[in-house]
């Protein structure tokens, strides 16, 4: 283990003499540092974004000022259980979760910081982790969902309280926004977002805002608030085998069960890529135990439909008929395409499978799919997401 003044000691000798007064907590992970007041606070914080920036650990800084009274009576909406030292890091968040730590210490460092990926990856997870983080540290901090965002302006509007509506808002350190896709339509909320978004990027405080998709998708968003979304930092989260196994690992702790390979390749077989269907699962197997009994041998085409099926929440049989439903209609189209991409069926054979006499709905089902994965950049990832699933039970 490194220590902290050690290190500091080389680096800057008259500094370390500072850095004894205070009150410093060391792991193998992290440094805690207490100052006795917020002045010492915000000097130890720039010391360390301009000079120990390479120190390898993760620093915070408190002071005894700051906290008490300061947070109450006011509903920050943070929850308490979502925190950065229960999120599994790997891959394909990687990236989201250091930037995220960063701003909770650092709030301004990155603003605005925009992520975005698809649903039950952690993002609502990350944003709570930020804010837990983030008053730790003294900061104020506010979360919001965009649709709780919206009705708490216009509850605002009718009692003719805009104004407090606004200061509330725009005097936070932080500022999370959660499912941001939902401000769609919302044009009201849109121009008093942007307004909240301008005083507080003048005062160089942090936005940090969510969505199910990447800013340029949204729809029904005004340009110039768009604009502002893209004017920062875009982080993709996503989740790749690799996270999906270690995330197995750790749940399956949580809940009390055993980490043996056999629980492992159960939860991975029968869960796909969504932590909250993975948390879902798990807590089944708790109910109910291991089912292996319901394992036979599937063909591979079985296999694709219930692959396919369980990604989009549905039964197998569900994909075998015709139907006007959106999700399902999809999803049957999805599962047309992988049955000629990844088995080489003819169109009729699939056709058959499918519930039709003849080939021509297969062909233009998987045409359908192709012209979408070139439009579409999200509904390309999850094909490829899927597709990777996909080449792994079939082979
Ligand atoms: P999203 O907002 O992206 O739809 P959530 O943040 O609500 O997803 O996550 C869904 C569930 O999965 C939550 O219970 C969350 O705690 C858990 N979860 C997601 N990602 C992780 C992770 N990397 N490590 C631990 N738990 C996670
Ligand atoms: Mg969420």
């Amino acid at each position: 283990m490194r220590d902290f003044l050690l290190f500091l000691e080389n680096r800057d000798r008259f500094a370390v003499g500072l850095f004894r007064q205070f009150k410093i907590e060391e792991t193998p992970t992290r440094v805690l540092i207490v100052t006795p007041t917020l002045e010492y606070k915000a000097w130890v914080l720039e010391y360390i974004r301009s000079r120990l920036s390479d120190y390898g650990k993760e620093i915070l800084v408190t002071s005894k000022e700051e906290g008490k009274g300061k947070q109450e009576s006011f509903d920050d909406g943070i929850q308490a259980k979502y925190t950065f030292e229960n999120f599994v890091v790997g891959k394909s968040n990687e990236l989201a979760y250091k930037v995220c730590a960063e701003v909770s210490a650092c709030p301004g460092s990155y603003s605005p910081l925009f992520i975005y990926g698809g649903v039950g990856l952690g993002k609502t997870h990350l944003l709570h982790a930020v804010g837990n983080r983030a008053k730790m540290l003294g900061y104020k901090v506010v979360y919001k969902q965009a649709n709780d965002f919206s009705e708490d302006m216009i509850k605002s509007l009718k009692q003719g309280k805009l104004e407090e509506f606004r200061e509330k808002y725009s005097q936070v350190d932080i500022l999370l926004i959660d499912d941001v896709q939902f401000l769609s339509g919302k044009e009201r909320t849109q121009v008093e977002l942007f307004r909240v978004f301008e005083s507080l990027q003048a005062r160089e405080r942090q936005i940090l805002l969510v969505s199910d998709r990447h800013p340029k998708d949204i729809e029904d968003v005004s340009e110039r608030l768009i604009s502002r979304f893209v004017s920062g930092i875009i982080i993709e989260i996503g989740l790749d085998e690799e996270t999906k196994l270690s995330i197995v690992r750790h749940k399956l702790l949580l809940f009390g069960l055993p980490t043996d390979r056999r629980h492992v390749d159960y939860v991975m077989e029968n869960t796909g890529y969504s932590v909250r269907e993975i948390e879902g699962f798990i807590k089944t197997i708790k109910l109910t135990g291991i089912k292996e009994e319901g394992r036979k041998e599937t063909s591979k085409e079985e296999k694709v439909l219930s692959l396919v099926a369980r990604h989009f929440g549905l039964k197998p049989n569900d994909l075998r008929r015709e139907t006007r439903e959106r999700k399902v209609l999809v999803a049957r189209q999805v599962a047309m395409y992988f049955c000629k991409t990844l088995l080489h069926m003819s169109y009729s054979q699939i056709g058959k499978t499918f519930g039709k006499s003849d080939h021509t709905s297969a062909l233009y089902a998987i045409r359908k799919v192709e012209e979408k994965r070139c439009t579409d950049r999200r509904f390309d990832y999850m094909l490829q997401v899927l597709e990777k699933n996909l080449r792994k039970h079939i082979s």
